[in-house]
């Protein structure tokens, strides 16, 4: 009797087909490109996500677990730190601080540096809305604009340049402040009511912030952003949910000299270490390691 052939071997299915989250709604964006030293640096690090203490989906263990399977080497939790956001961490910071130090230690028995940011804002004169001893405290941190401060009930709907010039304006202040280290999510999850009404999915509110940054965030403003950033020392994040800031804005940050950051800001366990979109601008641009900022322990 003859033996049936033997099967054939399991076809290699590439990262972007075994991995959910390296899709992307961004037909022009190639992420199948061949793999680097900078894309394999790039991999092993994520400076934005959250925790179930803010409004992650994830404790603290579940987020090591999840940054562990990926294969990090450094990670950073940065949860909301923010007067009037829904899950400031705040009033429970010792507890919180408590529980990180835990899990740090758990980290560096597995290999793996764990730091400590927090995700905050500014008002419209760029004061951070963080109290000073969780500020310095923390080893970096992320400034974003979740609110436009300073500005009349309705003005976007009334007066939608006024609106965004407020927002540009409190983006540079953000700059400006000396403890901010990294500008969140520049031009993506914009306070937008036209983002939240007209933007039924997730990828719709993405397309309509796209429409948004075209107008209101100009490349020429990029310039300015660029000088500001490299002035300042501060970075810019590579926000891997929205694959955002246009690989053009990008370029300019780069030509000044100012630096870029890896973050996902994955809330859902599944979305950390998503920075697909700091790959593909590395290939785009031909970013090195030197052109990232890196977050490091603060020396205590
Ligand atoms: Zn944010
Ligand atoms: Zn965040």
């Amino acid at each position: 009797m003859r033996g049936r052939p033997p099967a054939p071997a399991p076809s290699v299915i590439s990262r972007a087909v075994a991995e959910p989250w390296a899709r992307t709604s961004h037909p022009e964006v190639n992420y199948m490109d061949t793999t680097t030293a900078t894309e394999t640096w790039i991999r092993t690090q994520d400076y934005h996500m959250h925790s179930n203490w803010s409004d992650g989906e994830g404790d603290l263990y579940a987020v090591l677990a999840r940054c562990r399977a990926l294969g990090l080497k450094r990670f950073a939790i940065a949860d909301h730190v923010e007067y009037g956001h829904h899950s400031d961490v705040s009033p429970r910071w010792s507890e919180y601080r408590k529980a990180v130090a835990e899990v740090q230690a758990r980290a560096a028995d597995q290999g793996i540096e764990m730091l400590l940011g927090i995700e905050t804002g500014v008002d419209s004169d760029g004061n951070l809305l963080a109290p000073d001893e969780i500020v310095h405290e923390v080893d970096f941190v992320i400034c974003s604009v979740h609110t436009v401060r300073g500005v009349p009930e309705g003005l976007e709907a009334r007066d939608e340049a006024a609106y965004w010039q407020a927002a540009r304006e409190q983006i540079e202040a953000a700059i400006r402040c000396e403890h901010v280290d990294i500008i969140g999510h520049i031009e993506a999850y914009l306070p937008s009511e036209v983002v939240r009404t007209r933007g039924e999915t997730f990828d719709g509110r993405r397309a309509v912030e796209r429409e948004i940054a075209a107008v209101h965030f100009p490349l020429d403003w990029y310039k300015k952003i660029a000088g500001l950033a490299r002035e300042h020392g501060v970075a810019v994040e590579i926000h891997g949910m929205s694959a955002t800031p246009r690989v053009e804005a990008i370029r300019l940050l780069r030509d000044a000299g100012a630096k870029v950051s890896i973050g996902s800001d994955g809330h859902r366990l599944s979305d950390i270490g998503r920075v697909d979109h700091a790959v593909h601008v590395a290939h785009a641009l031909g970013l090195t390691t030197d052109d990232f900022f890196v977050p490091a322990r603060r020396e205590k």
